[in-house]
C-alpha cells in the first residue's frame, strides 16, 4: 500500500504470471509455451526487419500482420485487429464492449474455472461480473450462458482444464447474446491442439469461419502457443467490423504503436507458415496423449484434454503442491492453482518428447518415495 497509490491501483487483485527462471536450467512445463522453435521463415523475417527503419515508428494499422490473418482465414482485412499478444487485445476487449458499473449494472459471466486474467481486467475497468460453475467433468455447461448478461467471455479450449465446447454449442451462445446486443469473446489460446475430434454435439475448431454469421462474436488468437512465439509478443482478433473499430477506438486512446516493426514482420511470417506449425502441433496433440495415459496408469487423476496442457491431480499421499515441489527439486517446473476445486490439481505443459519422459520418470520416482 502506498499513499501515491489511486484508490483504483490499491482496488487491484493483479495476475500472477508462471516463474520465468532466471539461473537454473529447468524442463519448463508451467506457462504453455510451445516447445519446439518458431519457423526459419519467421527467424529470416525478424532478421529482415531488423534494419535502419527501426528509428521509424510501426505502421500504426498493422496493415501486413492483418491482410495475413485475413487471407489465411479468407475473411476482410478490416475484420482482424493486430495487438501485441492477445492479453493486450483481451484487456482492449473488456474496456471496448463490456459496460462499467457506473453505466449497466448487468454482470459479464465467465466461467469460476477459468483463465484467471478475466477478474483482473474486469477489476481493471470497473466492469461487474459473476462467474458460472463447470460441471463435474470441468466442462463449461453452456445453458449457464443463455441467458441475460452484459457481456460472455470464455476460452475454448478453457484454460487450466483444457476442455472445449463445439462450434455448434457455442453459436448458439452467440446467438442468445446476440438476442440482447451482447457480445460473446471466444479465446481460442489453445484451440490449434483441439486436433480433428468430433463428439456427441459435434466438431470441435475455431469459429473464425463463422464470424460472418455473429456479428456479436468475437474471436481473439495467440501467435504464443501454436506459432510458438511467446517472446515476441502478437495476437489477433477476427470479429465484424464494428468490433474491430471497437479495439481500435481504445487503441487509439491508450497507444496507438502497439505492434513492433519486428513483430509485424514476424507475425505476417507465421501466418503464412501452416504447414511447419501444423507439424509441429501434430507432434504435441500425440505427446499429449501418450502422456495423458501414462499419467493415468500412475495413479493421477486426469482430465481430457485438447490443449497443450494436461491438468490432472497427482496421487495422494502428497497434495499437488508437495507434488510441484518435489518435481521442482528434481529440475522440472510446472503450475498450480491455489483455488477452491481445483487445489489437487497440476496443470503440465506439453514439451517435447525427451521433457515429458524426465517429467513422467520424476513422477514415478516420486510416487515409488511416498
Ligand atoms: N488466453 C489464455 C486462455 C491464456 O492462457 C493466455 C496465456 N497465458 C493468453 C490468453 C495470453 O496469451 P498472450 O498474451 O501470450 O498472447
Amino acid at each position: 500500500m502506498s499513499f501515491y497509490w489511486s484508490g483504483l491501483t490499491a482496488s487491484l487483485n493483479p495476475y500472477v504470471p508462471g516463474e520465468q527462471p532466471k539461473d537454473k536450467i529447468f524442463v519448463k512445463l508451467n506457462t504453455n509455451e510451445n516447445p519446439y522453435p518458431p519457423s526459419p521463415k519467421v527467424i529470416e523475417a525478424i532478421i529482415g526487419a531488423a534494419n535502419e527503419k527501426l528509428r521509424l515508428y510501426p505502421e500504426p494499422s498493422c496493415a501486413v500482420f492483418r491482410e495475413a490473418a485475413a487471407s489465411f482465414w479468407k475473411i476482410s482485412p478490416d475484420q482482424v485487429f493486430a495487438g501485441n499478444g492477445s492479453d493486450e487485445i483481451l484487456a482492449f476487449a473488456f474496456a471496448a464492449f463490456f459496460n462499467s458499473q457506473n453505466i449497466d449494472k448487468t454482470p459479464i459471466l465467465f466461467p469460476c474455472i477459468t483463465y484467471s486474467f478475466y477478474p483482473v481486467y474486469a477489476g481493471l475497468w470497473n466492469i461487474p461480473f459473476s462467474t458460472k460453475p463447470l460441471n463435474a467433468e470441468f466442462d463449461i455447461d453452456p445453458d449457464d450462458y443463455l441467458t441475460e448478461s452484459g457481456g460472455v467471455i470464455f476460452p475454448n479450449p478453457n484454460a487450466p482444464t483444457g476442455r472445449a465446447l463445439t462450434i455448434e454449442t457455442i453459436k448458439k451462445i452467440a446467438r442468445h447474446q446476440e438476442k440482447n446486443n451482447r457480445v460473446l469473446i471466444v479465446d481460442e489460446a489453445y484451440i490449434a491442439f483441439a486436433g480433428n475430434c468430433e463428439n456427441d454435439s459435434g466438431s470441435v475448431g475455431s469459429l473464425i469461419p463463422f464470424i460472418n454469421e455473429h456479428p456479436n462474436l468475437l474471436v481473439i488468437r495467440t501467435l504464443s502457443k501454436d506459432a510458438s512465439l511467446a517472446g515476441l509478443r502478437a495476437g489477433y482478433a477476427a470479429g465484424n467490423s464494428e468490433l474491430i473499430e471497437g479495439l481500435c477506438r481504445v487503441r487509439d486512446s491508450f497507444n496507438s504503436y502497439t505492434v513492433d516493426r519486428l513483430a509485424q514482420a514476424a507475425a505476417a511470417a507465421a501466418l503464412g507458415e501452416y504447414a511447419y506449425y501444423s507439424e509441429v502441433n501434430s507432434k504435441i496433440i500425440n505427446t499429449r496423449n501418450r502422456v495423458e495415459s501414462e499419467l493415468g496408469k500412475l495413479g493421477f487423476r486426469v482430465v481430457p484434454s485438447r490443449a497443450n496442457f494436461i491438468f490432472a491431480s497427482p496421487p495422494k499421499p502428497k497434495t499437488a503442491p508437495e507434488f510441484l515441489a518435489a518435481l521442482r527439486d528434481r529440475g522440472i517446473l510446472v503450475r498450480h492453482f491455489n483455488k477452491e476445486r481445483i487445489a489437487d490439481y497440476l496443470r503440465v505443459s506439453i514439451g517435447t518428447d525427451e521433457e515429458m519422459d524426465a517429467f513422467l520418470e520424476a513422477c514415478r520416482t516420486i510416487i515409488s518415495e511416498l
